[in-house]
């Protein structure tokens, strides 16, 4: 019998699908020990624990996998060579990428890049899905009005967070946040103080920037469901992310992750627009491999999410069958709508 951890398992998986093409990027949020993980599967999923991390590198070094910096994804599409390579990339700009995230990738002496979103970092975008996760877990009931009608739910129920995720996700600006605000004040949760402890500050950030493994990068400045928003609008949050986290870092920035990233998020004009804003690549959260056929689609690179609650045992077997991801990119080498 296996001794391996869940999280191990997963990292074989993920690694065996790799050798599907040249490389692959692997696209992580935080890393939370086990004790303090969420109990809500969806941001249960974004947590991996610190010697589950550990175990994944440990995996990934064993196995020969070349770990490249982000900045060196461009060039080696262009001419693929050596090794198959992985790359590591966290999104939103959690505390623990700096305080537990970091001291792992240190150990094995590899790269990763951490994508900040400013909304989230100066708390003009909420983070909600922890907020939501906070409101739900207090109290017997959620009960909140917005736009003059009556929403209730049991506490902790899982039906609740789908359907405030559904309704957060489709308000745009300052109406997200004045829904978002509703239901934290209806809950009586200290909102800005969870999300303070939960995100880097700008300083962390530098901290964090000035790292020689660690490359920073873009993932808008709100947050938002891009395909929501008028072009102006979806261009001015890819430029806008990039102008404010060079400005707070006093240097390039040349990557953005595309915030939700699957394909009712993004799509070619998303791409198109990422272009435009001079970003060097984006990446979705479509899962695919990485071939040298994507060294003409940089702003369209497909990631391998490695989440907090695999393996799931449908999901497995469909990884290790390969046809999880062949089916998520329609049975096509390259994804680019
Ligand atoms: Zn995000």
């Amino acid at each position: 019998m296996s001794l391996r951890t869940a999280a191990e398992q997963f990292a074989v998986l993920l690694a065996r699908q790799i050798y599907g093409g040249i490389g692959a990027i692997f696209c992580l949020h935080r890393i939370v020990p086990d004790a303090e993980r969420s109990a809500l599967p969806d941001n249960r999923a974004l947590e991996i624990a610190p010697e589950s991390l550990r175990a994944m590198l440990a995996w990934v070094a064993g196995r020969g996998l070349e770990v490249i910096a982000l900045d060196q994804v461009p060039e080696r599409l262009v001419r693929p060579r050596g090794r198959k390579f992985a790359c590591f990339t966290f999104d939103d700009g959690y505390r623990d990428n700096l305080t537990l995230a970091l001291p792992v990738f240190r150990e094995f002496g590899m790269p990763f890049a951490v994508h900040v979103s400013p909304g989230l970092i100066d708390g003009s975008a909420s983070l909600w899905w922890y907020q939501i996760d906070a409101a739900l877990g207090r109290g017997e009931r959620l009960d909140f009005a917005w736009r003059g009608r009556e929403y209730g739910w049991p506490a902790g129920s899982l039906e609740a967070f789908s359907a405030l995720a559904k309704m957060i996700r489709e308000e745009l600006g300052e109406a997200r946040e004045e829904l978002v605000a509703a239901i934290c004040v209806a809950a009586g949760i200290d909102a800005v103080g969870l999300q303070k402890r939960l995100m880097m500050t700008w300083d962390e950030v530098r901290r964090l920037a000035a790292e020689p493994l660690v490359t920073i990068g873009a993932h808008t400045v709100t947050h938002p469901v891009l395909r929501l928003l008028g072009e102006a609008e979806a261009l001015a949050e890819m430029a806008d992310s990039k102008r404010q986290v060079e400005a707070q870092l006093g240097g390039p920035v040349r990557h953005l992750a595309f915030p939700f990233g699957g394909a009712n998020a993004v799509g070619s004009r998303e791409f198109r627009l990422a272009n435009e804003a001079a970003f060097s690549t984006a990446t979705t959260t479509r899962c695919a491999n990485l071939f040298p056929a994507h060294a003409r689609h940089l702003t369209a690179l497909p990631r391998l999410t490695v989440s907090g609650n695999y393996p799931a045992p449908d999901r497995v077997r469909k990884l290790e069958s390969g046809l999880l991801s062949a089916r998520e990119r329609k049975f096509q080498r390259v994804v680019t709508g």
